[in-house]
Formats: C-alpha cells, structure tokens, sequence
C-alpha cells in the first residue's frame, strides 16, 4: 500500500510564503515516487485555521483565501483525516519549527518528519539554543539576555542596559527577537541611538530578546541529516553584497549567491562537519536540521550562530542542495526523511 504523507504548510508566521514553496518542491518530490507515495496537501492559513486538500495552494504557489467555514485545527484534523500515515510538517518560524505542531502530533499519536519538541523549541528560541551550545562546549559570539519589561516598562533600566551593553558587547550588536527566524526583526547597531531603536523594535516582535557581539566573518552552513547516528553535508557559503543577511537579502532572488562546497581549508570543513553534528545532538535533534556558522578567516575561528530544524526547503534552497552535493539526490533525502521519521516514532532508533 501507498503511504499516506500529510503535508502540512503555510502557518501562521513570517515565513508563510516561504512554506509554501518549500511544500511545492517536496510535493514534487513526492509525486515522483508516485507509486510509493499519496500526497494529502493540508494547507495552515495566516489566521490558524487548517484547509485539508489544499492542492490549490500548491498548484498557484501562493497564499490563497481557501476554506470557507473551515473550524479549528483541533475539531478538524482528527475527523477528517485520520488515514495519514506520517505527517511532514513543512513550517518555517514560530507555530510550526518550534515545536508546537509537533506537540499536537505528538498528541494525535502520528509519526511526523523532523525534529520533535523539545529540538524544535530549544532551536528556535536563540537564548535556549545558545545555552545548550555553551553546555556541550561550542565556540561563539558574546551574547546578552535582555527582556522586554527591561526595555518597556521601567524607563529607569533603560539607560543603565544601553551601558551594560555598550561595555560588554560594543559595536557592532546585533539585536534579535528571540523566538524568530528569516532575519525578521533582527537589527544591526553601530552607535546608541541604534541600540535603542534596534531594542525597541526587537521588543515589539518578543518577550525575549537576544543581543550579540557583530563579528566579520564568513556565513558558512552544513546540512545534518539522521537520528541517532546524524551525519553532516559538505559544507556551502553564503554571499550577499548587503550590511548583513537580512530579510530582503535571503528573498530577493539574486541577492545572494551560494557556493556548495564553500572554499574552505580541509581541517575547517572537518571543524564545522563535527561542531554541526555536536549542535544536532545538544539540541536533541532528529531528521534533518542546518546549522550556520561564522568563519573568521583572519584568526580561522569558527563560531556557531544558529541550527535551523527546518530550514529552507526548495529545489534551490541551501539544505538540499549540500545533500545533493553530498550525493542525496532531493528525492532520496525526503524518502530518507520520512523513514526517519517512521523509526523514531516506532523507537527503533
Ligand atoms: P535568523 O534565524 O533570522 O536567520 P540569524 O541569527 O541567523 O537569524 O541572523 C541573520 C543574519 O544576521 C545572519 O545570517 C548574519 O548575516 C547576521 N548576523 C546575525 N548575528 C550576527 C553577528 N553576531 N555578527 C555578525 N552578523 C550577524
Ligand atoms: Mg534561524
Ligand atoms: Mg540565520
């Protein structure tokens, strides 16, 4: 019998569009082993409520009012659709790579693809993942925690953290919101006035807020695909002619360009291969992930910046393509992914 994967896409999250097109190339993907694989498209609109059968979204590759009298994902899902073999849950950003679809999975009692709740939710929140970085020992930028409350609500802390900053980390800093991802929110400052704006803005978007020491430095990922036994891509780069890679940059197409495999001397690309694994592993990770990295050529330290449990993934994005160059072709990587995600659940691995 064919399996049924439940493609879920969409979500409520900045990066919507950018699901949408990742769900496109997996379907496609999908589709090619048509006779291992049905495909149940299950379409999460900006406002929360889930569309079963949505193949029109994928079919017009953009964000369609679909769903009329549609009810909530809780009465929805379990009535209408419980022949689904695994759920692919193809979300990028809060509710969806934070672990909150995968903890209604996980209640539902389904398989899914990917990483489960506590990697999703510690990989997304940069302060949790920066902890668990520092537990297992990997190397990266001074960081500060800073609160909303502190930024908001008590104008007499203010001050006192734009110096606290100011001597601890200097300039550059970058500020983010904690919990976000595709650069939103994120802001590069270079003198106080900046700093106050860039924390203010930051507080808008979340609760915490992350601030970090700016580095000079090369952006360089590695793709990490496994359970237990995770291994790691060769290692790709990427380059933009922009102040930082900001949300612009990443979705403009032409703005950044990509090398697989990045140029690299051979001991580095060993550093990288292992710190990625040992990331995946601090964080709990399962199925796939993408861990980013600085390289600073100058004194050839390598940095962590960040893991990405569902990162970006098109015909064309980052992920896939190091799985490619790695000898993956994108639909061997997703038939990998599903059984993955098919032992985890089974506690075979
Ligand atoms: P996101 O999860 O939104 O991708 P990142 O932490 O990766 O957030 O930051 C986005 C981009 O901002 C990075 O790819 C890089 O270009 C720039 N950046 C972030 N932090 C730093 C830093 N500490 N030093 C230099 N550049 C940074
Ligand atoms: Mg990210
Ligand atoms: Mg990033």
């Amino acid at each position: 019998a064919k399996v049924r994967v439940g493609l879920l896409f969409g979500g409520c999250s900045g990066e919507h569009e950018v699901s949408i097109f990742s769900a496109q190339a997996i379907a496609r993907g999908l589709a090619s082993g048509a006779d291992k694989y049905d495909v149940v498209p299950v379409y999460i609109r900006k406002d929360g409520v889930w569309v079963v059968d949505a193949h029109g979204v994928l079919t017009a590759g953009k964000p369609l009012a679909v769903g009329e009298g549609a009810v909530s994902p809780m009465d929805r899902i379990p009535a209408s659709i419980p022949e689904i073999d695994i759920w692919f849950p193809v979300l990028h950003g809060p509710n969806g790579e934070d672990g909150t679809i995968q903890g209604l999975l996980e209640l539902m009692q389904m398989p899914y693809v990917g990483c489960g709740v506590l990697a999703s939710a510690v990989g997304m929140d940069k302060l949790a993942m920066k902890s668990a970085f520092a537990q297992v020992g990997l190397p990266q930028v001074k960081y500060m925690e800073v609160l909303r409350s502190q930024v908001y609500s008590n104008p007499c802390v203010f001050p006192k953290l734009c110096d606290d900053i100011e001597t601890t980390l200097g300039y550059p800093c970058f500020v983010k919101p904690a919990n976000l991802g595709s650069s939103v929110g994120i802001a590069k400052a270079k003198d106080r006035q900046e700093l106050e704006a860039a924390l203010d803005s930051a507080a808008s978007y979340d609760r915490r807020i992350i601030v970090e020491a700016g580095v000079v430095a090369r952006e360089v990922e590695c793709a990490i695909l496994g359970n237990d036994n995770p291994k790691a891509s060769v290692i790709g780069e990427i380059s933009f002619d922009a102040d930082f890679y900001d949300y612009e940059t990443k979705y403009t197409s032409g703005q950044a360009e990509l090398a697989i495999p990045a140029k690299l001397p051979p001991d580095v690309v060993n550093t990288i291969q292992e710190q990625a694994i040992q990331a995946f592993q601090a964080i709990d990770g399962a199925g796939l992930s993408r861990v980013d990295f600085f390289y600073i050529e100058a004194t050839g330290e390598v940095l962590i910046n960040e893991i990405n449990t569902f990162p970006g993934f098109t015909a064309t994005s980052m992920y896939p393509m190091l799985w490619q160059a790695t000898g993956v072709e994108f639909e061997q990587l997703i038939d990998r992914l599903i059984q993955l995600g098919m032992e985890r659940t089974a506690n075979t691995s």
